[in-house]
């Protein structure tokens, strides 16, 4: 099944498709690996970084050695063309290096030390039907599903999530309504005035719908006070919760063929042959989404 939701209208909203599909990477039998090893800025391994190799039409991953020799890894890429090589661990800096050939060695990283982790403030809300169907455990559950992506966000980008408060009984939907729709009922319930500058609104709605989530899109304009809301019939809710923050960061759906990322779509002003194979379907971000995570990792 995939869900196909596209961006809406001026209500600046962007969906999400997700297909129900087991994330997983397939690849051809590799030969061919590239080497290297994850330290600090003094030269000392770092245990269990992860390692990330990709080209166009081919993504790879692996993680580093979390014993000794601490930091050694071994991505295996499919062949020796030029491959952008990422690695990363939490709190340390996200690094890069470009134009790597497969087969190569020595590859080794320094990841300087990120001052902190950037605690985001969060505030939690969900709808009638989601309150009902979790009864007390409510904000324990809907914090639950804004925590299952968080492990992704604090190793690649040292960004983790502080539920600060919740919107109590306040938020009743309306029956029926587009992702769109729960977003603007949602904001008049419950958003009377703006949250604090900086935190957003991570909603939960208990409603089935075909638009499993949305979030404001945050793109080119103010990013004060968005808001991510998600359903609660989505099986994967790590990936779906992933896909919608990163809106909020002004990462938005990419067009591509072949494997593609969390932000990945079959959206049809792709073109045809778009939206890529479930099967080469990863749940991470690509170079490209890194960096702009990271040029707005402090909006929040
Ligand atoms: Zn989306």
């Amino acid at each position: 099944m995939t869900n196909r939701i596209y961006a809406q209208n001026k209500n600046i909203l962007l969906g999400v498709i997700i297909a129900s599909a087991v994330i997983s990477i397939v690849i051809p039998a590799y030969a061919i690996a590239i080497l290297g090893t994850v330290k600090d800025t003094s030269n000392n391994g770092l245990p269990d970084p992860k390692i990330t190799a990709e080209r166009v039409g081919e993504y790879n991953f692996a993680r580093g050695s979390s014993g000794t020799p601490a930091g050694t890894y071994s991505v295996p890429v499919s062949s020796t063309n030029t491959y952008t090589v990422d690695a990363m661990k939490t709190s340390y800096a996200h690094a890069r290096k470009i134009n790597v050939a497969g087969g190569s060695t020595n590859q080794d990283f320094n990841l300087a030390t990120r001052p902190s982790l950037r605690t985001v403030n969060v505030y939690i809300s969900a709808d009638e039907e989601y309150r009902s169907a979790h009864s007390t455990n409510w904000v324990t559950d809907a914090t639950a599903k804004l925590k299952s992506s968080e492990g992704w966000w604090k190793e690649e980008h040292g960004i983790q999530f502080n539920v600060v408060g919740n919107s109590g009984t306040s938020w009743n939907s309306p029956a029926g309504a587009s992702c769109s729709a729960l977003t603007t009922d949602l904001i008049s319930d419950v958003w009377h005035s703006p949250y604090p500058s900086g935190t957003f609104v991570f909603a939960v709605s208990g409603q089935s719908i075909a638009e499993v989530g949305c979030a404001t899109n945050t793109s080119g304009t103010s990013h004060d006070h968005p808001t991510v809301v998600v359903t609660d019939n989505f099986a994967e809710a790590d990936r779906l919760t992933m896909h919608e923050i990163t809106h909020i960061y002004d990462y938005d759906h990419q067009c591509v063929t072949g494997w593609y990322d969390i932000m990945e779509t079959a959206n049809p002003s792709c073109g045809p042959g778009t939206g890529g194979d479930t099967a080469l379907r990863i749940k991470n971000w690509k170079p490209a989404g890194d960096d702009v995570i990271e040029a707005n990792r402090l909006w929040y």
